[in-house]
């Protein structure tokens, strides 16, 4: 063992061995060079744990190419693109919702030159950043006043921070949710200050509920979409239209959390009982918040609209500023919203929407491109058949709703499904899909057709791995 070490090659052997290669010279030095020994350290771990037992494994022209596919894959940006075959479209742990063609170049034409991002053309002088998208906001919504923040955690926040500090909001027990990621309404009600007044049951909240819990210290009523869960059987729940009546009887305002929030009816896709903001609007919410990055399919923000003289009141309360969006997002919002001015573009046009819409053939049309893909890169090693499942809009919208569509299920010889999801993860770009019953899944209706190669180059990247380390 001890005469292998001496077989290692040094840094500098290794640096000259790699000087000519035009990838490695693309990186900073001084990270070659620590990768370099962090590599010779792994090798080192080897030889003393007898997984190297040969000094031809040592020998420069067998060790290069190992090295260098360590050195590029430590090297990587930490921040990713990733192929997402999960079918979960909002994916929160993957980026949410893509932005459509006009809103990605309205990106890079706000932050790659100067902007009238606070600057009013018409005067010349200092103008507000809401006002490119309030508007429009309005004409989409029928609202009054339009307000957008960091995101729909923050609009929550401050509605009730603005509207009801200091004094009870009334909720139903059947709407007190947590939203992944510590977003639960208890604990932003108390961070604003307003104090939460619970009424009804987990199942059932009937009108005399509100009426009865409402008194001096009443501030607001107030809804919650149940993003991610249902409550079914036995249940009710107070409308809307009753909440307002209330409102109007007692002065009180109501305020609605719509989660997702969809300014496109999906009512024609079977996706029923969602309904828009637009609904939400005129049924006489008078604040209504919903997120920009989930069903939308926007940036990520959290946009406020609803009765001029609350939303005024909103835009006044300092704390607005440490939630401002920036000028890419406003960018990328406006972009989006402008394809809503016809719904027949904004279904087209927004991957969300094309996504969540995708007819049965077309998902079909794809499971057959991408396994053919995959026969053409891995040949006898792979087993490709179609199947029927089903994908999920996510980002806790629809979440009782299955979307029905073909899958792609994956089997290559000598390889387990939990093997090739983490080899997976490794490759360039990752990919990430889903193990059902034991199977490996791959989704198409999340993948766009440009991926299809890409998906299938992944998979032969991470069988050729799994099979060079069981050789080795
Ligand atoms: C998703 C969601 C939120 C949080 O929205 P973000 O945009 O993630 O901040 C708040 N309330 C409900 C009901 C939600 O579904």
């Amino acid at each position: 063992m001890s005469t292998l070490f001496r077989h290692l090659p040094s840094v500098g052997q290794i640096l000259e061995a790699l000087g000519g290669d035009g990838d490695i010279a693309a990186l900073p030095r001084p990270l070659v060079k620590d990768l370099v020994n962090e590599f010779l350290e792994i090798c080192r771990e080897e030889i003393r744990q007898n997984a190297i037992v040969h000094e031809d494994a040592l020998a420069l022209n067998t060790l290069v190419p190992r090295l260098k596919a360590y050195v590029l894959s430590r090297s990587r940006p930490h921040f990713r693109r990733v192929l997402n075959a999960t079918g979960v479209i909002v994916h929160t742990n993957l980026g949410r919702s893509l932005l459509a063609k006009p809103a990605i170049e309205a990106v890079a034409e706000a932050c790659g030159h100067y902007s009238n991002c606070e600057f009013d053309l018409a005067t010349g002088k200092r103008g507000s950043r809401y006002s490119h998208v309030e508007k429009i906001l309005c004409d989409i919504t029928g609202a009054e006043a339009a307000l957008v923040v960091n995101n729909n955690a923050a609009a929550v926040f401050i509605m009730l921070e603005t509207l009801a500090r200091g004094r009870e909001v009334i909720v139903s027990r059947g709407q007190l949710v947590e939203i992944g990621g510590s977003f639960r309404i208890p604990d932003v009600m108390s961070k604003s200050g307003a104090v939460l007044r619970e009424v009804g049951a987990t199942n059932r909240t009937h009108r005399h509920d509100y009426e009865h819990a409402i008194g001096d210290e009443t501030g607001a009523l107030m809804r919650v979409h149940t993003s991610n869960f249902r409550v079914v059987g036995f249940t009710k729940e107070v409308s809307l239209p009753e909440l307002r009546e209330l409102g109007d009887r007692y002065g009180l305002p109501v305020i609605e959390d719509l989660g997702s929030g969809t300014l496109y009816s999906l009512a024609g896709e079977g996706l029923l009982g969602e309904p828009t903001v637009q609904q939400v609007v005129a049924q006489g919410a008078d604040v209504v918040s919903f997120s920009g990055d989930k069903v939308l399919g926007g940036p990520q923000a959290g946009i406020i609209v609803g009765r001029r003289e609350y939303v005024d009141r909103i835009k006044k309360n300092p704390i607005n500023r440490a939630m401002r969006i920036d000028k890419m997002t406003l960018a990328a919002l406006e972009a989006t919203l402008r394809l809503y001015l016809d719904m027949d573009t904004a279904r087209r046009e927004i991957p969300t929407l094309r996504m969540i819409t995708a007819t049965q053939e077309s998902l079909r049309s794809k499971a057959r491109r991408l396994a053919d893909a995959l026969r053409a890169g891995l040949g006898e090693a792979v087993e490709v058949t179609l199947r029927k499942g089903f994908s999920r809009v996510g980002g806790g919208a629809f979440p009782e709703y299955d979307l029905p569509g073909t899958m792609v299920a994956v089997r290559i010889s000598g390889i387990s499904a939990d093997e090739l999801r983490d080899a997976l993860l490794d490759t360039d770009p990752p990919l990430v899909a889903r193990i059902e019953d034991g199977v490996f899944l791959l989704d198409p209706r999340t993948l766009a057709s440009k991926e299809l190669k890409l998906a299938a180059d992944a998979l032969r990247q991470a069988a050729d791995t799994l099979k060079t380390k069981d050789r080795r």
